[in-house]
């Protein structure tokens, strides 16, 4: 296991609450690279929540048919709230504020219906000291989780799947290695997709749209630029020359053009519009 550097980062330990209603799912992404070592290392802490656990029924149901009728089943919301409640330690019965003295723990409602997780939310989210997801399921969970418990509701993406817990898995991931230390190079997370580094050089080079347009780029962001390693040339296909020439200038100014290029192929939304 690579080791922390033990300077030059602030020590942090962020906490991360998982309630569902199959606690064995994350067993697996638990347990695998950049989420391991920083849950081995103390960065984060991550508690898997069973849901059934907050049920008084024999059959331990978490689940009931919906008011006003139609197809499948919603999960109540008398085990959710007992279950945030009982994490955090107190009554749960309103929205939290923010601002609050719960203002460093989020309530995360996984939904399809919720607003969209983009890297700036998961920076948001890192500069929380504790993050409580709760993982729909069925037709998903009795509006007053999101009205009356959740301090956010979520979605991963416009598509729908068929459990809040890859949705949360994948937020855990995109949060923790943002956290100081949890890669081993901190550049990493500075200079990557979404990350608007280099976003004004880019927009000189992209020579497009008003100045207005420029700053509100630089507030969306560039894909990463491509990557390459040994061989140099692999089955005739060769790697850009410049990048092996070791001219530092060059190569950087190489890069923040492959960016634009590759964002304008694969992600032209994320530039401003001529
Ligand atoms: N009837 C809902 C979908 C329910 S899917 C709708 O049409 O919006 C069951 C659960 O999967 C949801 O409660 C939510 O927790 C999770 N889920 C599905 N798609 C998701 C997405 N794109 N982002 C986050 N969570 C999602």
């Amino acid at each position: 296991m690579a080791t922390l550097p033990a300077i030059g980062y602030t020590c942090f330990c962020m906490r991360f609450d998982l309630i569902t209603i199959f606690p064995e799912f994350f067993g697996g992404p638990l347990e695998h690279g950049i989420v391991r070592r920083a849950r081995e290392s103390g960065l984060v802490e991550v508690h898997v929540q069973d849901l059934r656990e907050f049920t008084k029924d024999r059959h331990r149901t978490v689940d009931d048919r919906p008011f006003g009728g139609g197809e499948g089943m919603v999960l109540k919301p008398a085990p959710l709230f007992e279950a945030v409640e009982s994490l955090v330690g107190h009554g749960a019965g309103d929205r939290w504020k923010p601002g609050g003295e719960d203002a460093k723990t989020a309530i995360v409602l996984m939904s399809a219906a919720g607003k969209l997780f983009r890297q700036e939310t998961a920076r948001r989210y890192a500069q929380l000291e504790r993050v409580i997801f709760i993982c729909g399921r069925y037709e998903g969970v009795d509006e007053r989780v999101a009205e009356y418990l959740a301090t956010d509701e979520i979605s991963i993406g416009d598509f729908v799947l068929s459990g809040g817990e890859l949705p949360a898995m994948l937020v855990v991931d995109a949060v923790t290695r943002l956290l100081p230390g949890a890669l081993g190079n901190l550049a990493s997370s500075q200079n990557e997709s979404f990350s608007g580094v280099a976003q004004a050089e880019s927009e000189s080079l992209s020579g497009m749209g008003s100045t207005n347009h420029q700053q509100r780029a630089t507030t969306r962001d560039l894909l990463d630029f491509p990557h390459y390693t040994r061989p140099a040339e692999y089955r005739g296909w060769a790697v850009p020359e410049i990048l092996i020439g070791g001219n530092h200038a060059e190569v950087a100014k190489w890069r923040r053009a492959a960016a634009l290029e590759k964002t304008r192929r694969n992600r032209p939304d994320l530039l401003p519009k001529e």
